[in-house]
């Protein structure tokens, strides 16, 4: 049933023949007619509007001239000839040039005839001309009524081998002939009617070339509808498909460790967005379908507890749970909290790192097996093959950005059937991101930091008043508080300006002398041991000052430390300024960041200071950052290829993306293997459409 048109080579396109064909696809990637099909404009000039001659300014580059040829001349500098041209519109003279195609040009201009001519302004000693313009008949213009001409991306090497802007929109007249207008239904009535969304036929042709705005409004609503619906609905069916092939594990009951937690060990009131995600959590290890369940919150908004809490259910049904963390200090941290939170309750608790000891590690992949060990905590080394658990039930991977999705999956592979998992991120994203991005996963937020936490005052100092920052400093120590001073870089570069870990140190070192303050240094080159025997001074409050790079960046908790100094702030993005944030703030104490720069900075790093001044919402600054940088680079190349849309645009059509993907939730749910007869139509476009070649989900 594949619908051979539009898997056609463009090849066989009228006008385009192999080797235009092959020079499309090396420069823009279209191999089919699909392809050229949704290879949209990426503007329209306007076309309705002509000018005269004396009106043209800098206000516009392209302008619109009714009149006629006077005259058309070769002439010759050094032995290159061309064409120079006197248009004429009944009151003034415009020079026209071209330096290409003149035997062409003479043969098809007819002098003392009306033309309209189209095109860019050239300036040279402040006067106007045209070079290249298009030109048209004047009764031809009037017969075809063309107001908005598509403008079609182009590249250097497509210009010099004859593929035009006017050869695109010439090929792309003769791809809607190919298909004869006609193109085919692939969603169903009631998202038509709901969403007032015009025919396929009538958004192609008005994508291509809009009789008007409003009918370009329309098709581009629709095309942006359509794009999404099917990138959601991808998401769906394999969430879906997921869903219904893994059978969960069944944790029924809330048992004895979880309840003598709850009751006695827990301090705190849990928020109520923590126990809405532990609901959520408990329902499905409830429904004997496999969990896949994403977690976002802001540092500090008490992840790890609900993690905790989850895995002691999964304990209290006599399974076996972990907890993976992106690296060797937060997951010493996350099992030294572990122990201390569940100190009573036999559980037993291990820790597996890359510099676990050999004995250690014989006595945990022996308990693993025989199921004496109830949580592993540990790194990467828990995807190891050799880590074998007995009855993993339900796996916890935190700080999740720091993992690839390949490495994630492999925890999938400790049982049989998999164990649920929740994926933690501290990292947030806007939630366009998230949808189009994990719209597999379900999704569990929490949008509230725990009661009494203020918002960490943050403000921007040049380096110059850097005596004052130490001032400050010394005031904070005295109070009895701790600070961290991150850099950027670890060792000197010749490039770049910057002031290094160790330069940092040394003047720290200077400023405060060791009679009166401990300075700590941290940084992803020492050894591991002795990374943790800072970093445990530093929790002890042993050291009142830890100079380091970014090794602190993920999830370590020291309450008593109030003031987050970043050097060269303007250096780091802003969400990685916002996580560094995230290490103050954690005590009931008034807390500070201060973004040290140096005294010019760009317009960029501007924008990212101020944000972080003015929110201490990581949603918030992650709509800043998206706007800065864009899908791709908020989320690295790894995922960026996932949000190329065609035509649907992640930073502007927030509100389709939610519409469409809701439309592509109903549809799941009420029909998940596209059956029913109404939705014959989205079920064919998939199955045909070469885009969606990896669409084997639906069978
Ligand atoms: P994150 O979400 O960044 O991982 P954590 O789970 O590390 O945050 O929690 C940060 C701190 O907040 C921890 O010290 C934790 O004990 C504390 N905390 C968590 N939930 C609450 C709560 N409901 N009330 C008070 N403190 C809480
Ligand atoms: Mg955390």
């Amino acid at each position: 049933m594949k619908d051979t048109k539009l898997n056609t080579s463009i090849e066989f396109v009228k006008g385009i023949g192999k080797i235009r064909a092959k020079i499309l696809k090396d420069e823009l990637g279209l191999k089919n007619c699909s392809d050229l099909l949704n290879f949209f404009p990426y503007k329209y000039l306007d076309r309705s509007k002509n000018y005269k001659i004396k009106d043209i300014d800098s206000s516009n580059i392209y302008f619109q001239i009714i009149g006629v040829f006077k005259s058309l001349n070769y002439k010759k500098s050094g032995n290159k000839y061309r064409i120079e041209a006197i248009f004429y519109d009944g009151e003034t003279n415009i020079k026209v040039l071209w330096f290409k195609g003149l035997s062409w040009v003479e043969k098809s201009i007819k002098i003392n005839l009306k033309y309209v001519l189209f095109g860019k302004i050239n300036w040279f000693d402040n006067k106007p001309s045209f070079i290249h313009p298009d030109f048209e008949k004047l009764e031809n213009f009037k017969l075809k009524k063309i107001k908005l001409q598509p403008v079609y991306s182009s590249t250097e090497k497509l210009i010099n081998s004859g593929i035009s802007n006017n050869y695109m929109i010439k090929i792309i007249k003769n791809l809607f002939i190919f298909f004869e207008n006609q193109f085919d239904e692939n969603l169903n009535e009631s998202i038509n009617k709901k969403y007032k969304l015009i025919s396929p036929n009538q958004a192609y042709i008005n994508v291509h070339f809009p009789k008007d705005l409003k009918l370009l409004e329309q098709a581009r609503f629709r095309l942006k509808f359509e794009e999404f619906f099917f990138n959601q609905l991808k998401f769906k069916i394999s969430h879906h498909k997921i869903k219904s092939n893994n059978s969960g594990y069944f944790f029924p009951s809330v048992g004895s460790k979880f309840n003598s937690f709850f009751n006695n060990n827990l301090t705190f009131e849990l928020t109520n967005s923590q126990k809405k995600v532990l609901k959520e959590i408990r329902n499905d290890f409830s429904s004997k379908k496999q969990m896949i369940r994403l977690l976002q919150g802001d540092v500090g908004s008490g992840k790890t507890i609900v993690a905790l809490m989850s895995m002691l259910i999964c304990i209290d049904n006599d399974f076996q749970t972990c907890l993976i963390a992106p690296t060797e200090i937060l997951a010493t941290q996350h099992f030294n909290s572990f122990n201390s939170a569940l100190s009573n309750l036999n559980v037993n608790i291990r820790l597996l790192t890359g510099s676990t000891k050999l004995s250690e590690r014989k006595i945990i992949f022996n308990d693993l097996k025989n199921g004496l060990l109830n949580i592993l905590i540990g790194t990467h080394a828990v995807f190891e093959e050799n880590v074998v658990f007995k009855n993993l039930g339900f796996a916890v991977i935190d700080e999740q950005h720091r993992f690839g999705v390949k490495q994630r999956s492999k925890i999938w592979e400790k049982n049989n059937p998999p164990p649920h998992v929740l994926i933690m991120t501290a990292t947030p994203i806007p939630r366009t991101l998230t949808m189009s991005l994990y719209g597999d996963l379900d999704l569990s937020i929490i949008d509230e930091l725990p009661p009494g936490r203020k918002d960490v005052i943050t403000v921007s100092r040049k380096d110059k008043n850097r005596l004052k920052v130490f001032g400050f400093i010394k005031d904070q120590i005295k109070k009895g508080r701790q600070i961290y001073v991150v850099y950027p870089l670890i060792e000197e570069s010749k490039k770049m300006d910057l002031k290094f870990l160790e330069d940092g140190y040394e003047s720290i070192i200077k400023e405060f002398d060791i009679n009166h303050y401990t300075v700590g240094i941290m940084h992803g080159r020492m050894k591991s041991s002795n990374k943790d025997f800072e970093m445990n001074n530093f929790l002890k409050g042993k050291t009142n000052i830890l100079v380091s790079t970014t090794v602190i960046e993920v999830g370590v908790n020291v309450p008593n430390a109030s003031v987050m100094i970043i050097e060269n702030a303007e250096r780091f993005g802003l969400s990685q300024l916002h996580q560094l944030r995230g290490r103050v703030g954690r005590g009931s104490y008034d807390s500070y960041c201060i973004l040290m720069t140096k005294d010019k900075i760009s317009d960029d790093a501007k924008v990212r200071i101020d944000a972080m001044v003015k929110s201490n919402d990581g949603f918030k600054i992650s709509e800043v950052d998206l706007k800065l940088r864009g899908p791709g680079n908020i989320l690295g190349t790894q995922q960026s290829g996932i949000l190329d849309f065609k035509i649907a645009n992640l930073l502007e059509d927030g509100d389709i993306l939610k519409n469409a993907s809701n439309e592509a939730t109903i549809l799941i749910k009420n029909d998940s293997k596209l059956i029913q007869n109404k939705n014959y139509n989205i079920r064919k476009f998939i199955l045909n459409n070469p885009f969606n070649k990896s669409w084997n989900e639906i069978g």
